[in-house]
């Protein structure tokens, strides 16, 4: 039996958003969040997803910026 993961990349941790407001107004738009990031504030806003899944594993593109070069 072969190492089932011999090279997995060790991934760093993702701040996740979280779901503060849901809804949807249309057929068109069936799954609006509005996300906001409980560790740095940062309000997302409202986005549309396709599944709830989806909706509720968005990284936070403040706390997971890359850190830039001086
Ligand atoms: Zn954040």
């Amino acid at each position: 039996m072969a190492d089932l993961f011999p090279d997995a990349p060790r991934r760093p941790r993702r701040v996740l958003m979280h779901v503060v407001d849901a809804g949807g107004c249309c057929e068109e738009f069936p799954m609006m969040v509005r996300l906001k990031c409980l560790k740095c504030g940062h309000n997302h806003g409202w986005v549309r997803f396709g599944t709830k899944r989806e909706a509720l594993s968005q990284p936070c593109p403040k706390c997971n910026a890359p850190e830039l070069a001086p």
